[in-house]
């Protein structure tokens, strides 16, 4: 088994190309050639997320974080039951934004105090549910509060609380920006004084607080600066307080590479900075505090991809079409339209051609009738017929629960974790 694509193309420079082994011809996922997962699969296409490179990654960011910091997960960018249980393993704590994940993660048997529950919009019942299960919530608005503590009330629980904060800074680099200006996420900053003093004397168990700047951030020193101006933020905070803060989750919002001239994040220097952060700014200000990060892309999202089958090969009017039986219906992000501004190609390959030389260049598309569901257009890809298996990469994050499944009516892709 070899480590490196034969085959010289602008995907095989991509460095999530160049990770992946090869068997032969064939690209080899959790430890299975291409062609016989796809039969133990049984139809196509399919999404196949690598459990040992989940773990792998996992141990990378413990070895950066070095125990300064817990670590949690974000259920959101990868819901399958299977991935969260495996997780859930590895892990400190999982996060969760609806109902529905914070049963998928209490299913794992993760204990209810190592779940938060954040998100904007929480309804009564969910926030009644949250409250029955113990779990952290974390409250996005003075609402919010008063519905927790109404559901404690009523079902005679002391709810566990964190305060969402929306700071007064923004953090640059996010491919999507969650915090800073006006937001529908969290409390402003300026704010929380004041709801401090409403949960305090309604006698909620006030945890701490919990800042997520944004998503898809590749900078290094962008990410330890927001960190490190959270960590302010929280401290000063943290005066409002008649007592200790035991809860102070910093967000997290590493990226993966994508395009070919993004480059991975230094986990290195992010954990240098945590540990300064905390060193120098919380631990001696906040010390009964456990200091979190979560991550949701990071962990899970190149240890995923989708897997289609080529269905149809048409040449119009000198442009080579493969029309695979996947697309945007399942994987929406590798179409673009999930957010980004100008359409860029996620990397893709033929998993059964690996070691073809005979390459061309081609525009892979979806079976949707939508001129938006283009999966990679105007790639150099080995020579593809009917039958061979077009694969895209970096698709264990936010793919098939961030995708129209509904649209155009074809059936449901499979998930397994191999
Ligand atoms: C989406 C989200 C995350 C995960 O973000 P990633 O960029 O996938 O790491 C973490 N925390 C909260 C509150 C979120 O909403």
């Amino acid at each position: 088994m070899t480590t490196r694509p034969l085959v010289e193309s602008p995907a095989a420079l991509h460095p999530a190309v160049a990770a992946l082994p090869v068997s032969g011809d064939e690209v080899v996922v959790g430890g299975v050639p291409l062609t016989r997962l796809a039969a133990r699969v049984g139809s196509t296409p399919f999404f196949a997320y690598d459990r040992q490179r989940v773990t792998d990654r996992v141990g990378e960011v413990r070895a950066a974080l070095d125990g300064a910091v817990r670590l949690g997960y974000a259920v959101k960018a990868n819901p399958m039951p299977a991935v969260v249980q495996h997780l859930a393993g590895l892990v400190d704590a999982l996060d969760v934004a609806s109902t529905r994940e914070m049963h998928t993660a209490l299913d794992t048997g993760t204990d209810p105090r190592h779940v938060s529950f954040a998100g904007p919009g929480k309804t009564p019942d969910e926030i009644r549910s949250a409250v029955a299960a113990g779990v952290l919530i974390e409250l996005e608005s003075e609402t919010e509060a008063r519905r927790v503590v109404a559901a404690g009330d009523e079902l005679g629980v002391v709810p566990r609380v964190a305060v969402r904060v929306n700071p007064d800074f923004a953090v640059r680099g996010s491919g999507m920006r969650m915090s800073g200006g006006p937001q529908q996420f969290g409390v402003d900053a300026e704010q929380v004084p004041d709801l401090l003093g409403y949960l305090v004397a309604t006698g909620v168990d006030m945890n701490g607080f919990h800042v997520f700047a944004g998503s898809q951030n590749l900078d290094a020193e962008l990410i330890a600066h927001a960190q490190r101006a959270t960590a302010e933020l929280v401290v000063a905070l943290a005066d409002h307080l008649p007592g200790p803060v035991r809860y102070v989750n910093l967000g997290g919002g590493l990226g993966i590479p994508y395009f070919p001239k993004d480059r991975p994040v230094d986990l290195g220097r992010v954990g240098e900075s945590l540990a300064t952060v905390v060193g120098e700014l919380i631990a001696p200000a906040l010390p009964d505090a456990d200091v979190h990060i979560e991550l949701g892309r990071y962990l899970v999202g190149e240890a995923g991809c989708y897997v289609t089958r080529v269905i149809d090969r048409k040449v119009s009017r000198g442009r080579t079409y493969l029309v695979v039986d996947g697309g945007m219906h399942h994987q929406l992000a590798a179409s673009g339209n999930l957010g980004q501004v100008i359409r860029r190609n996620y990397p893709v390959l033929v998993g059964n051609h690996m070691a073809s030389p005979d390459m061309e260049q081609v525009t892979v598309v979806g079976c949707l009738c939508t001129p938006l569901d283009v999966l990679a257009d105007g790639v150099q890809l080995p020579r593809a017929e009917p039958g061979d298996l077009v694969v895209v990469l970096q698709a264990g994050a936010y793919g098939l629960t961030a995708s129209p499944t509904a649209f155009l009516g074809h059936p449901a892709p499979a998930e397994v974790l191999v």
